[in-house]
């Protein structure tokens, strides 16, 4: 079988996936910058690396995941301007920083629990890395790669670019990425127009402030991810990962700090996931069509014709490989729902299923096609199709018209809790909108009993009220030799 290949942003080419000191992995990927809550464009992210955190310890690797939370250090404007997001956020809710940070990073655990994600191994944040930032920044200081103004620290872009190559991830020239900014101004402090800021002079009123050789202030955004890997997973590590957002200037950045501050590239593979678009725009809380994971899961939101289960929600980002983009739409979600519902009810099947002597099919051969889809960068999307097959096989032989041995359904079972179950993070109490499902399954078992009991004791008025009743709720009875069965 072929190995794990990776498709890397770096070399703009797939890999064979080597990490650096078996079976250890290290996994770095960008979290969730905690000043309002995640939208479903947030979550696929998370989702996907979820997926590929989850298909990593399959392989048997021992993988440390961090992913950080960024508590400080985001500014509105992406140039080192404009309002700190958490003073701004605190002022208009009346609360303290800290307690913004607290609000919204309980809400996205919340959130992606109901997703079923695992948690990482470590989830450092911003505000608890400051002296290593400060001492990271004081290295690329002494290293000649950035500058004091003022009390703030600018990282000096060209002086680095002599060295190295800035612009090697999203595979473009120092020429070409000035043409994309603005002049700088009389008033800017900066020496090049892509300089950035690695620690920020605190404003009178900023309320997140530390005392740091330069003054009080706070860290620029980049410097935390770079600090906080590092400390975690080392000079250079496996996998970084984030959304395809973030190549251009946040892990631009950090591939230029870790450069200047101790002359290694951080990471060997870079990867990034793809946008989740609302009628072909990138869903985003600036654009104002970034729906939040309640929203859809109780279908309360103008864009939304009705709820779907958070097992649907997952399901349907994994139809779609991790690096293309995935458009919302309700009637892909209901299409979702109905592949999901099949995928889960013929589990269900399968578990009790009959087996023959004799066998019809190579289910082998179809695991090795699951591996095959996942051994091809993540492809869950041809994992998915090759589970459809497994779909259908488990159902004909249901239907008594193909013949599987015990070794057969045993290797089906092992598919199902490996790839849907494992790798996939699909859950199978989810079904529909599971908790009033569970509660109807309850009802129609006491209410079909009773039934039998009057048809039992020759009670025919009572069994056929009962059934037209149902009926006229919308549930109909069927009556089988082992028994009824019933359905919406
Ligand atoms: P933020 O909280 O804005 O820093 O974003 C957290 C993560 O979500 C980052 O990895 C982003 O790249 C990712 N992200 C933001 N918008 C989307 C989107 N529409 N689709 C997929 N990922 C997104
Ligand atoms: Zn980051």
């Amino acid at each position: 079988m072929q190995p794990l290949i990776i498709y890397n942003t770096l070399t703009r080419k797939k890999e064979e996936f080597t990490p650096m000191n078996p079976p250890f992995v290290g996994l770095y990927v960008c979290g969730p910058t905690v000043y309002s809550d995640v939208h479903l464009g947030n979550c696929r992210t998370f989702i996907s690396f979820d997926m590929i955190y989850r298909y990593l310890l399959h392989l048997g690797y021992k993988v440390r995941y961090v992913r950080n939370i960024t508590d400080a250090g985001h500014l509105e404007g992406d140039r080192d301007e404009g309002d700190d997001k958490f003073a701004k956020k605190a002022k208009l809710e009346q609360l303290e920083p800290m307690e913004i940070v607290q609000k919204y990073t309980l809400g996205f655990h919340d959130v992606l629990r109901e997703f079923n994600t695992l948690p990482p191994s470590i989830e450092p944040t911003a505000t608890g890395h400051i002296s290593e930032q400060i001492e990271m920044i004081k290295e690329i200081l002494a290293n000649g790669l950035a500058y004091e103004k003022n009390g703030t620290v600018y990282f000096d872009v060209e002086k680095y670019s002599k060295e190295f190559n800035y612009g090697q991830l999203t595979n473009r020239k120092l020429e070409e990425l000035l043409e994309g900014t603005r002049e700088l101004g009389g008033q800017d402090e900066k020496h090049g127009r892509l300089d950035f800021a690695l620690w920020i002079k605190a404003k009178p009123e900023t309320l997140m402030r530390w005392n740091s050789p330069w003054g009080w202030g706070f860290p620029g955004w980049h410097i935390e991810c770079s600090a906080m890997s590092r400390k975690y997973l080392g000079d250079t590590f496996d996998i970084h990962g984030g959304g395809m957002d973030l190549q251009a200037t946040h892990h631009t950045n950090e591939i230029a700090q870790s450069q200047a501050c101790y002359h290694k590239a951080p990471v060997k593979y870079w990867l990034h996931t793809n946008m989740l678009t609302v009628n072909g725009t990138r869903m985003s809380k600036s654009a104002g069509n970034g729906f939040l994971p309640q929203e859809l899961f109780t279908g309360n939101h103008k864009l939304l014709e009705r709820g779907y289960a958070p097992m649907v929600v997952r399901f349907f980002m994994m139809q779609t490989h991790y690096r293309s983009t995935l458009d919302f739409s309700n009637e892909a979600l209901q299409a979702s729902e109905k592949g999901f519902e099949r995928l889960m009810e013929s589990y269900k099947t399968l578990l009790s299923l009959q087996a023959s002597d004799k066998s019809d099919e190579n289910i082998k051969d179809l695991q090795n096609k699951c591996y095959e889809a996942m051994n091809d960068d993540f492809n869950t999307s041809i994992l998915i199709a090759h589970l459809f097959d497994a779909v259908r096989i488990i159902n004909s032989a249901n239907d008594k018209k193909l013949n599987l041995t015990q070794s057969d359904i045993d290797l089906l079972k092992k598919i199902y809790n490996d790839f849907v179950f494992d790798v996939l993070g699909l859950k199978q109490d989810d079904v529909g909108n599971s908790k009033l499902d569970t509660a109807l399954n309850k009802v129609m078992d006491f209410v079909l009993d009773m039934r039998q009991k009057a048809k039992t004791g020759k009670d025919f008025k009572l069994s056929d009220e009962i059934r037209d009743k149902l009926l006229a709720a919308g549930i109909q009875i069927k009556d089988g030799k082992e028994g009824s069965t019933w359905k919406i």
